[in-house]
């Protein structure tokens, strides 16, 4: 009986499982999925108010489509012997799909230690209980990205909040499209900013920023920057500044191993290279576990063929900002683009319990956005 092993359980994972399964059909093939959590974590929505909402249990995913799941973590990888380690223990795969994810990297400062997170529930879930009941907090969040600008103007409702951003502008990232509307949304919710330098030192009272001004605040939330798994490392070839492995079209990484999400760069549309997104992490992992079943069963392999890519950021009390396109232009802001974003929300929760809808789903890959 031929195996096909996932390792990870966020989008990319999840999705690999369902879509190996749809191609499994009436055949023997054997499908696991090894991630620690009992739950698919729902990572764009950690920076709401209630954190513990963006879960899925994977049981309600994986079972219904015949679809094992052993709770572990992954040490080690050898793609010679066709083997991962989970907790010390041996698996063996005939095919491999790396869907492991990212992770925050966290800066080597004095005080580390005392930064908040939005990047895993736990992270979220202690950022929202040590500022529960402080209304009148001050929180300095450290990163104007995607991340940052989510959890900054969220939590600009109910307290003082300071952006700091090592590039001279917000959002270097998102370019000059959305930016004239983020500045909008952060002056209207008060947010202040410090532009152009970064946090050294973390203290009981607060951030210091290089050069040694004091913000004295209540938490402070590092957001800026995302690695790829280190599972990486273990398959030979070439990797970009992220970690992510490169992977031709049918997302192999190497012979009998398929990388998808945040573990892999992949061309996306436009010849553009993906994003650590969900959006791009969803078809990738339906493609890579479409391919590693047909693989092993004689099934046509596809192309990796993403939606258009498109953009939106939820900027709290002042709406949202909604882009298309690689040059990201402004299509939808204020109530409109935060109602695209409610829309994008809900559809990333997968479907559950019912093995059709969730195999339909599964075999689904390019779905445009109708905005
Ligand atoms: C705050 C925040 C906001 C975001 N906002 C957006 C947004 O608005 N839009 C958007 O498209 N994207 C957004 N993203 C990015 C998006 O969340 C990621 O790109 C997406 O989650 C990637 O999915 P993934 O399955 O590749 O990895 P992950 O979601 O990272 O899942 C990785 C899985 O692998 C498991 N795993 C990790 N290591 C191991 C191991 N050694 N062994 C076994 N299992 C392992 C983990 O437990 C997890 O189950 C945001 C991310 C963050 C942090």
């Amino acid at each position: 009986m031929s195996h096909v092993v996932v390792v990870g359980g966020g989008f990319a994972g999840v999705w690999a499982a369902a879509a190996a399964a749809r191609v499994r059909g009436e055949s023997d093939l054997r499908i696991t999925l090894i991630a620690p959590g009992k739950d698919l974590v729902l990572r764009p929505r950690l920076y709401e108010p209630e954190p513990e909402r963006a879960t899925v249990a994977l049981k309600r995913i994986l079972e219904p489509v015949g679809v094992e799941h052993v709770r572990a973590a992954v040490q080690d990888i050898d793609v010679d012997g066709r083997v991962v380690i989970a907790d010390g223990r041996p698996v063996e795969y005939d095919r491999l799909v790396l869907a492991a994810g990212s992770r925050l990297v966290r800066p080597d400062i004095p005080g580390a230690e005392r930064l908040f997170d939005v990047d895993t529930l736990e992270g979220a879930q202690r950022l929202r209980g040590h500022l529960r009941g402080r209304d009148g907090y001050t929180a300095v969040v450290v990163g104007a990205g995607f991340a940052g600008l989510e959890i900054a103007t969220e939590l600009a409702g109910r307290g003082r909040v300071v952006l700091v951003e090592k590039a001279d502008e917000i959002a270097p990232d998102l370019g000059l499209g959305p930016r004239p509307v983020i500045e909008v949304a952060l002056d209207r919710l008060g947010i202040e900013r410090r532009l152009g330098t970064s946090v050294a030192e973390v203290t009981e009272g607060g951030a210091l920023l290089a050069g040694g001004s004091p913000i004295p605040a209540d938490a402070v939330v590092w957001t800026a920057g995302l690695e790829a798994s280190p599972l990486t490392s273990r398959i030979p070839g070439d990797r970009d500044r992220l970690g992510r492995l490169k992977v031709d079209t049918r997302l192999r990484a190497h012979p009998h191993v398929f990388a998808a999400g945040d573990v892999a760069a992949a061309r996306a549309d436009d010849g553009h290279w993906t994003v650590q997104s969900c959006q791009h992490a969803v078809p990738m992992g339906k493609t890579a576990g479409h391919n590693a079943a047909a693989d092993l069963l004689g099934v046509q392999l596809i192309d990796f063929a993403p939606a258009p890519y498109v953009t939106d950021v939820d900027l709290g009390a002042a709406g949202g900002v909604y882009t298309r396109g690689w040059d990201r232009l402004v299509a939808l802001s204020g109530a409109e683009g935060k109602w695209v974003k409610r829309w994008l929300m809900d559809k990333i929760h997968p479907p559950v319990d019912d093995a059709a809808t969730i195999l339909a789903h599964a075999g689904v890959v390019t779905t445009p956005i109708p905005f």
